[in-house]
């Protein structure tokens, strides 16, 4: 039996600024995060609750009402962050009558492990109260896989974005940017050319509904400023882009917490992708400006990620997330210069080790994400070579000087 921790907020107010952050860096590792190597600490975040983290079946509270779980993932990125939010709600069938439970936030994939792991939380944390509704952040399958399990098991509610259940629904039929034939014409017209590779990307249709083998047949929609009050708190959605079709995150700015899902991570960097279904997308722009509504958060405001610690200090983390962002947006521009390069001559230059397929698939959405943005924004130009193959070259800059007419 684990217990649940009740002082951890006494604790938080007296440790003071912990482990730093990373840089994020080169690595590829997992479908949905990109984790990275330890690289240098950089300063401005600060962990209250340093090494400590929630046992498997247990739950730390971090604010009244408020827990951390944590769940195994089976990737490189070995866990996902999920949250328990004591609530109450008008019985369905009652409504004058109050129902105590709890709100679910995330569920984790679906495997045995990760079911087993929920039956130790509802003995050792919901207090003989069900789940009342489950809410999704984003479609990915350590998010969603086990929705449909929870929704099922409680008679909850799921609450998301609308873009992103009609995406789980799609992807779990296997229509998915994770395998098949748009997604192999896809890599193929940004020069991965190696046929058994694609041969292995074009049997990856199955990969999402592994994960994910079924959603809820109903959804509640979640929709960007909305106000949901859960328990005695009130949360704001603040909708993200880039990383996923319409991920909500979740903000208590008078107690000043935030839920940030994946688009705010302390110590790896979302992973942020053009795929098939939207090839001329600008997915990396989309990031960056949802980042701006983050970005003006109190330096003490709570940040809990779907990976990682959670830490305060929102504005630092944007800062160098942007900074790793323009960084690698300048060597690409450096690197274009001398020749017209595809997005497969560009991975060497990104992620700086070797690459199976799997990682290849994401670095690849990821290096398109960068080029793609340098194209729409008027410092590349893009082409197609006589092979089909997308070829992205340095554009002078525009002089502001006008002409003369001399
Ligand atoms: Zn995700």
């Amino acid at each position: 039996m684990f217990d649940v921790n009740v002082n951890v907020k006494a604790r938080m107010l007296t440790q003071t600024r912990a482990a730093m952050t990373s840089l994020p860096t080169d690595a590829l590792a997992q479908p949905v995060q990109t984790p990275k190597r330890d690289q240098t600490p950089l300063s401005g975040l600060n962990y209250p609750l340093q090494e400590q983290l929630p046992e498997l079946g247990s739950a730390l509270e971090l604010a009244p009402g408020v827990f951390w779980l944590r769940m195994g993932l089976p990737f490189a990125l070995n866990h996902i962050n999920l949250w328990l939010l004591r609530d109450r709600l008008p019985h369905p069938s009652q409504p004058d009558v109050w129902q105590e439970g709890w709100t679910a936030v995330d569920c984790g994939v679906d495997n045995p492990a990760t079911r087993r792991a929920w039956e130790q939380i509802e003995q050792n944390v919901l207090q003989g109260l069900p789940i009342l509704r489950v809410l999704a952040t984003h479609m990915h399958p350590d998010h969603m896989g086990l929705a449909h399990w929870l929704c099922e098991r409680w008679q909850a509610p799921l609450w998301m974005s609308t873009s992103e259940y009609q995406s789980a629904l799609l992807a779990c039929h296997g229509l998915s940017n994770f395998g098949g034939d748009p997604t192999v014409r896809f890599f193929n017209a940004h020069g991965w050319k190696k046929a058994e590779d694609l041969a292995v990307v074009k049997s990856r249709m199955g990969y999402y509904p592994s994960m994910v083998p079924k959603v809820p047949a109903a959804h509640v929609r979640l929709m960007s400023g909305m106000q949901i009050r859960i328990g005695e708190r009130l949360w704001q959605c603040i909708s993200g882009y880039g990383h996923s079709p319409e991920h909500m995150a979740l903000l208590d700015d008078t107690q000043q917490l935030m839920i940030s899902g994946d688009m705010l991570l302390p110590s790896i960097s979302t992973n942020v992708s053009v795929y098939a279904m939207e090839p001329d997308g600008n997915p990396l722009q989309h990031f960056l400006d949802s980042l701006d509504k983050m970005q003006q958060l109190p330096d003490s405001t709570l940040v809990m990620p779907s990976h990682g610690r959670p830490f305060q200090g929102a504005a630092a983390r944007i800062a160098q997330l942007r900074s790793h962002h323009v960084e690698r947006l300048e060597e690409l521009v450096i690197a274009c210069s001398t020749q017209a390069l595809c997005a497969h001559d560009v991975l060497p230059l990104i992620f700086k080790r070797a690459l199976d397929v799997h990682q290849t698939t994401f670095a690849m959405g990821e290096a398109v994400a960068h080029l793609n943005l340098l194209w729409l924004s008027g410092r590349l130009s893009r082409e197609q070579d006589a092979a089909g193959t997308y070829r992205f070259k340095t554009l002078a800059p525009q002089s502001s000087a006008k002409p003369t007419g001399d």
